[in-house]
């Protein structure tokens, strides 16, 4: 059996049991194969084991997997995001994680305009406060949303962190439920394009604890394909 067939299902298998412990299904969680770095040949193994949401972080290399791989898989894009860049992946990505500004919202919701479709997207939270890290402040959240929820070509469909880097996963666990109290607690702003039931948040080292914390959508590079 191939590497990544081995490691997707035992991921698999973790999901299922951290699920269970939020008193949840498998179903409810989405596993997000991270594929930057990642030729196309070990894509095209990742989406053989059934894995077709991908996470890329950067425009220009989704760019040319996707003009190998074209949208067979679904593609997120999660990294950040520059509004000169937008234009080009406003037809190819399902959803974009990073969202932190009013201006990226804003180029994102004209190129929407100009396409005639809704793109949906995640507010991205510093849920640590951390001074190199994209995203907005937890407390800043429910004026963020306010502020782009007025854009008719937007979707917001819920929130996205990274969190900070632990050797120990449990020391994010405080991070991951004031990220489910951002998210239940702004669940509650109704707006015509806000309806939050996505919570993208848990990596390779720390997936398990986000999803007992309420994770809908994890995103995991070097648990399935190695280190980078
Ligand atoms: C690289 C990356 C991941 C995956 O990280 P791993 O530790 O390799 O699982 C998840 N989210 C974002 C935004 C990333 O850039």
């Amino acid at each position: 059996m191939s590497l990544i067939k081995e490691n997707v299902e035992q991921i698999r298998e973790n999901i299922k049991r951290a699920a269970l412990k939020s008193g949840r299904s498998e179903d409810d969680i989405t596993l997000i194969g991270v594929t930057k770095t990642v030729g196309c040949e070990r894509i095209n193994e990742l989406l053989d084991v059934g894995v077709f949401n991908l996470g890329e972080n950067r425009v220009q290399e989704l760019l040319s997997k996707y003009d190998e791989l074209g949208s067979r898989p679904t593609w997120h894009l999660i990294g950040q995001l520059q509004t000169n860049k937008v234009k080009y992946i406003a037809d190819k990505v399902s959803l974009i994680h990073s969202v932190d500004s009013v201006k990226l919202a804003s180029e994102i919701n004209k190129h929407a305009l100009k396409l005639g479709k809704i793109i949906d997207v995640l507010v991205e939270i510093n849920v640590a406060g951390e001074g190199t890290k994209a995203g907005i402040a937890p407390d800043e959240t429910r004026r963020f949303i306010e502020d782009i929820s007025g854009f008719s070509n937007i979707f917001i469909k819920g929130l996205m962190t990274i969190a900070p880097y632990v050797e120990n996963p449990e020391e994010n666990r405080g991070n991951f439920s004031i990220m489910r109290e951002l998210f239940i607690d702004k669940a509650l702003i109704l707006g015509d394009n806000v309806d939050m039931h996505v919570l993208s948040m848990g990596m390779t080292g720390d997936y398990e604890v986000a999803i007992e914390e309420g994770s809908t959508m994890v995103r995991i590079g070097t648990g399935i394909f190695g280190s980078r």
